[in-house]
């Protein structure tokens, strides 16, 4: 199953509008929550600041650049879709708006490296990808 993904370049960012797409749906976007009120943000989608409460969020656009804080090296698929991709490597990044996202990642990435997402498939989806930044 594949399905063009939809064009984020026409969609206007400056609307609240999640429904526009992400990577959850096949959109090469990483999108956050910026709280109105505090100015926290928070990768996980909810209708509520997890700060202060406010319900006055806005949808961003993240650049996709961040540091790696954790890795881990999955050795064992959890499911039957994962078996091809084993190992493979999760990794925890601090992006560079502040937040901190779990995704994939190159296996010889090391805590501290400044890393960059781009995307790639994995058991019938698009996930995001870090790999290490070139200078
Ligand atoms: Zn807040």
């Amino acid at each position: 199953m594949s399905e063009t993904p939809a064009d984020w370049t026409q969609a206007d960012w400056t609307q609240a509008d999640w429904t526009q797409g992400d990577w959850t749906n096949g959109v090469e976007v990483i999108r956050y929550q910026a709280c109105t009120a505090c100015g926290k943000v928070q990768y996980f989608r909810r209708n509520f600041c997890a700060a202060c409460g406010a319900n006055e969020l806005a949808d961003k656009r993240a650049s996709g650049e961040g540091i790696v804080y954790a890795t881990s090296l999955v050795a064992r698929a959890a499911t039957p879709e994962t078996r091809a991709h084993v190992p493979y490597n999760i990794v925890l990044v601090d992006t560079a708006e502040g937040f901190r996202m779990m995704a994939h990642g190159d296996r010889d990435l090391a805590i501290g490296d400044r890393v960059n997402a781009r995307f790639a498939p994995f058991a019938g989806r698009l996930v995001p990808y870090f790999g290490r930044l070139k200078f």
